[in-house]
């Protein structure tokens, strides 16, 4: 063998040792530390996954299919580029209720083995509208942080205001997410505490993402991740927050507590052919692994279902753990309601010769802040509480172009106007 050849043979060797040991996700690892650390967890976690089979097999958890889980996402940055955009933000919300609402578009085609076992979860994820005090809210903070990275041993300081993070918000009625800059060196995608953790975690209760592995632009799927471009870093760890483990059960050929997937001897990368290791010596059937599930490694864009049997253990962990998300005031309907009644205000005239008439077609009075901006942006005028019937006074304005900003909570509306006297 040449040297050309045994260095390719070594660079080779190296990109399959890096696959083979890639963490993506850290939930599991994180777990075994803490029983290692005390050993007596690894029974009190097994009691508990007793109650819940027997929840399983009694049947007797809510089956509603209209689960609305307020979600506040904590952005810890120190660089700019990490304090990543609105934008960003909601292209993760939408993956998540493309992804459980089984409306994700790579999803199996009817024909494939395994169709049959997917369905969707009718859990829905908003992020939240009303915070724990009360007030409205966008459902995202930002949190300028002295630490350009959070190494391993790190990754749950984030969650701590103490440590350069922020705290959380009630567990129990807010799915949180904190999205920093995890460290580099390591594989590791995400994290999430199990929910049998939250009575004696609750302050460590949610999940931490990569920025990188966060929605489906910005920076998702760079320096590095771009197996994680599509979101489905935050489905998976919502998965482990609702109680399903990666499906080889953490261990070769581990149980994964759910009937109707596959057996699997270990984690699967890239994007596999199917079949996968038909009748492998887990015991899987001729169509062998689910490797296109979200609770396997697979990259993002190869990911694709959760089974029957994993939705309905993440509803009887609801009924167990989480039961007060059902009851949760953190996504509020009146409070969107009130904010669609923005779509209802009209100006007349416009043009106008100076004196704008603001009103809504919808007979209420929700005290939008109105304000009226140039086209440079600069705001020139500023109204106040404006209700039905408001006269917004120009008189001393010259001609031209300008915008009417309706503004209720996080809500807005804009009107573009035009002063032009005689
Ligand atoms: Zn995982």
């Amino acid at each position: 063998m040449n040297k050309r050849i045994l260095l390719i043979c070594l660079l080779l060797a190296t990109t399959i040792l890096r696959l083979d040991a890639q963490e993506k996700c850290y939930t599991a690892i994180r777990r075994a530390k803490k029983v290692s650390e005390k050993p007596e967890l690894k029974m009190i976690f097994e009691q508990k996954e007793q109650v819940l089979q027997q929840i399983l097999a009694d049947k007797s958890y809510a089956k509603r299919s209209n689960i609305i889980v307020p979600i506040v996402v904590h952005i810890v940055y120190n660089l700019d580029t990490e304090n990543i955009s609105d934008e960003q933000i909601h292209s993760q919300i939408q993956v998540l209720n493309d992804d459980f609402g089984f409306t994700n578009k790579n999803k199996l085609d009817v024909s494939h083995a395994f169709y049959k076992y997917c369905a969707a979860s009718g859990i829905e994820f908003k992020l939240a509208n009303t915070d724990p005090t009360g007030n409205p809210t966008t459902g995202i903070t930002r949190t300028k942080t002295d630490k350009d990275i959070w190494k391993k041993t790190e990754f749950e300081d984030v969650k701590f205001t103490d440590y350069g993070g922020i705290n959380s918000w009630d567990p129990t009625s807010y799915l949180n997410i904190w999205v920093a800059n995890l460290d580099d060196s390591s594989d590791v995608l995400g994290l999430t505490i199990p929910p049998d953790e939250l009575s004696s975690y609750p302050e460590y209760d949610g999940l931490v993402i990569r920025h990188e592995a966060f929605g489906t632009m910005g920076t998702a799927g760079t320096n590095g991740f771009p197996f994680a471009n599509l979101g489905r870093t935050v489905t998976h760890e919502i998965g482990h927050w609702f109680n399903l483990h990666h499906i080889w059960g953490d261990t070769l050929c581990g149980n994964d507590m759910v009937a109707d997937t596959e057996p699997a001897d270990s984690a699967n990368h890239e994007c596999p052919t199917f079949p996968l290791h038909p009748k492998n010596s887990c015991g899987s059937s001729e169509n062998g692994e689910m490797f296109m599930n979200y609770m396997d490694y697979s990259s993002d864009t190869c990911m694709n279902m959760f089974t029957i049997d994993q939705i309905e253990r993440m509803k009887a962990t609801i009924s167990l753990y989480r039961s007060k998300l059902l009851t949760s005031k953190g996504y509020s309907m009146a409070r969107i309601e009130e904010n669609d009644l923005l779509h209802y205000y009209e100006i007349h005239p416009n043009p106008s010769n100076g004196t704008f008439h603001l009103r809504t077609t919808k007979d209420t009075d929700i005290q939008a802040v109105v304000t009226l901006v140039d086209i440079l942006g600069n705001t020139v005028k500023t109204f106040g509480k404006a209700t039905n019937n408001t006269l917004l006074n120009c008189d001393d304005l010259p001609n031209g172009i300008y915008f009417i900003q309706i503004q209720k909570d996080a809500f807005s509306k804009t009107l573009k106007v035009i002063l032009n006297r005689e």
